[in-house]
Formats: structure tokens, sequence, C-alpha cells
């Protein structure tokens, strides 16, 4: 297979193969998160599908036949310039998933030269609290509002470290002196966190696609979360709650489908089309596309107001292996979100237009 630079100056941008032909390629993630979903979806697209497994972590990739191949590595540490050749050699893809990025970390993912699906100047938008915020309210999104310091806490506020994985570790406190109390107690050496407004309502995550190659933004499924032990602590009555001292945890287990009141739609499809034009504006070249997720809280009033965005797959789409109600609408074939950016990837190859879609 004959191979041309995509770029003629002087950065580290991958070599890209020049085949028109998805079959000469290989759609590649690490085992965990959403892989199952992303490689079923790349073999109902008709594409070679690789897992890259922990050791020990590699017998859902076996037990369900989604990978044609997978690469064991001791530790995610071991993902090496010799790993990144193999990778080349295959013409392999990679996908980043939520654990793709906690495991690689932002400044490997920036430096990886294997080809790689989605935006990176986006990454360091999300990750920096700070940064998302500015993005978020250009786009004209509501978001709960955030404390500067412990002492200006005067209403509820949940209490978020940096880094905090699947939201282990989040706790909820009503005043400076409750704040400090379980810090101090807790986490006496994290002083990286962010004190957000404690919403009353319910989540509720919405699933997005934007393709650089159609132009459209869809609306392709939502979810909720369950996790340990928010879901639960309603089962205790409040005075036994207080008696066991037991305190509210975000841990996530897994994800419950969602199908949203449909007068919601038209706020929430305006919402992805802010947030698509300014990540243009913010990070310039070809901004946020892909799948991605704003993370939101929906009150009584019916506000939706915005606490995070996830730019990329969200583990929440996995109940939709089969397609959702939404994709339902507008497929004939059952879409996952896996399926629907492997699809873009082969449009933009059979176009000759890879090089759209990767980062
Ligand atoms: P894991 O590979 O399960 O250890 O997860 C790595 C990271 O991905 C965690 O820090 C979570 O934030 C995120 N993650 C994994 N599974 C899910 C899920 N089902 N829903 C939301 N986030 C998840
Ligand atoms: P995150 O790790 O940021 O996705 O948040 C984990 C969970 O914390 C969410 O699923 C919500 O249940 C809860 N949560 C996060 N931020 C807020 C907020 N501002 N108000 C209420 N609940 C929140």
């Amino acid at each position: 297979m004959t191979t041309h630079s995509a770029h003629s100056g002087q950065d580290e941008s991958p070599i890209l193969p020049a085949s028109k032909n998805p079959q000469d390629f290989v759609i590649a993630t690490l085992g965990s998160h959403s892989a199952l979903q992303i490689l079923k979806g790349a073999k109902d697209e008709g594409i070679k599908t690789l897992a890259i497994c922990k050791k020990g972590s590699e017998r859902p990739y076996k037990a369900y036949p989604v990978a044609d191949e997978i690469i064991t590595l001791d530790s995610f540490d071991a993902w090496d310039d010799q790993l990144e050749e193999e990778l080349i050699k295959r013409n392999a893809i990679v996908i980043p998933h939520g654990s793709f990025i906690a495991y690689m970390g932002h400044d490997r993912v920036k430096k990886m030269k294997t080809m790689y699906y989605g935006t990176k100047e986006i990454l360091e938008w999300e990750s920096d609290r700070k940064k998302e915020r500015i993005w978020l309210e250009k786009a004209g999104l509501k978001l709960p509002k955030v404390y500067e310091k412990p002492e200006d806490i005067d209403k509820p506020v949940i209490v978020k470290f940096h880094g905090a994985g699947g939201g282990f570790g989040y706790f909820i406190a009503r005043t400076p002196e409750q704040f400090y109390e379980v810090k101090n107690r807790k986490y006496p050496d994290q002083n990286d966190f962010v004190l957000q407004e404690y919403v009353v309502g319910v989540p509720l995550y919405i699933h997005y696609f934007y393709s650089p190659i159609t132009k459209e933004l869809e609306i392709l499924s939502f979810d909720k979360r369950y996790e340990s032990n928010a879901d639960s602590i309603g089962r205790i009555k409040a005075e036994d709650q207080l008696a066991a001292n037991i305190h509210t945890s975000y841990t996530i287990v897994g994800n419950i489908p969602v199908v949203v009141r449909e007068s919601l739609l038209p706020q929430m499809f305006e919402m992805g089309d802010r947030v698509v034009e300014t990540s243009k504006e913010i990070c310039g070249g070809k901004g946020l596309f892909g799948p991605f997720c704003l993370e939101t809280i929906v009150t009584r009033k019916l506000e939706v107001l915005v606490f995070e965005i996830s730019a990329r797959i969200v583990a929440g789409t996995n109940p939709f292996i089969e397609g959702s109600p939404y994709t339902a609408l507008k497929y004939d074939e059952p879409m996952s979100t896996g399926r629907r950016l492997v699809r873009d990837i082969k449009q933009a190859i059979e176009a000759g237009r890879l090089e759209d879609v990767l980062g």
C-alpha cells in the first residue's frame, strides 16, 4: 500500500495512508469503557478491529466476538514507541473514550503518532474546568454557579476534586464549616477542587454526534447514571442516614437509558449547535466533531443546567448497541454511537478525506 504525507509542514502529523478502501484500516481502542460498543460498530461497518487490553482484562473481548485481534499490555504505561509502530503498521485508527483519556493522560495523547479520531486541541478545553466554563458560557448555556472559595458557600455545593474518576470522592457541603470538616478529615492533602452549586433536579446526559463529513448535528440517545450510593440512599429513612452517618457519593456503576419529554428536544438541538460553533472559535481549526455529551441537571422548572462536557464517546451510550429510539427514527439499521463514528471514518476514507476526522 502506498502512503503519502497529509502535510508538507514540519509538525508531527502522522503520515496518512492513501488507500480509499476501509478494509485496509483497523479500528483500535483500549479494552474498557465503551470498547465493546465501538468494536461491534466497526465490525458492523465491515472494518477490522483491535482491542488493546491490560493483562487480566481481556476476557470480555474474547467472550464477545468483537475484536479481530487483542494486544495485551502489562500496564497502560507500556504504551510506547514499539506499540505505536505496531499500530501504525496496521493502519490503526485509535478511538478515544473515557478510560483511554483517564489512563493515557492528555500529554501522551497529544504526542501520539498513531491515527487518532477526534480533535486533540479540544482536550485542554474540556480537561481544564476554567476553560471548559469559558467555552460553555460563550455557547450561551446555563451553568451551575461556581464558588471562588469555601468561605463563600451559602447553599449546598458539590465538591469535586480535580481528576476525580467517575464521581468518586465528591461530597456535598452546606456551609464553610461543613466543607472544612469533611475536607480536612478525608482529603487533607487535596487542594485542587471546584465548588459547584448543587442543582436540585434530575441528571440527564445528552449524547450528540457532529459529523464533519455530513455537517449535521444528531442527538443519538440519552442516559442517566446509576451511582453508588446516590441512587440507593433514598431506600433509607433520612433519620437513619443521619444516625448511621451515611454520606452521599457518586461512584459510577452503570448507565440507564432515558427518553426525554419531546418538547425539550428543540432546545437540546440548539445547545449542541452552539457548542460545536463555539468550539471552532475557541480552538480554531476543525473544532469539536464526532460524539460528545452535555452532562446536565434538569430542574422542576425545566431549566437545563450543564455541569460538564465530554468531548468524546461517553459510556452512557452503551445501552444502545442495537440503536436507540432516536437512531431508529433516522436509520434503517441498528445505529450505536460507536457504529456512527466508525461510519464517519469509513465515509471519510472513501471520500479521500481521512484527514478531516483525525486529530
Ligand atoms: P474504568 O475503565 O471503568 O476504570 O473507567 C475509567 C474512567 O472512565 C473512569 O474514571 C470513569 O470516569 C469513566 N467511566 C467508565 N465507565 C463509565 C460509565 N459507565 N459511565 C460514565 N463514566 C464511566
Ligand atoms: P461528574 O463526575 O461531574 O459527571 O458528576 C457525577 C455525578 O454528580 C452526576 O451524575 C450527578 O449525579 C452529580 N452532580 C455533578 N454535578 C452536579 C451539580 N452541579 N448538581 C447536582 N448534582 C451534580
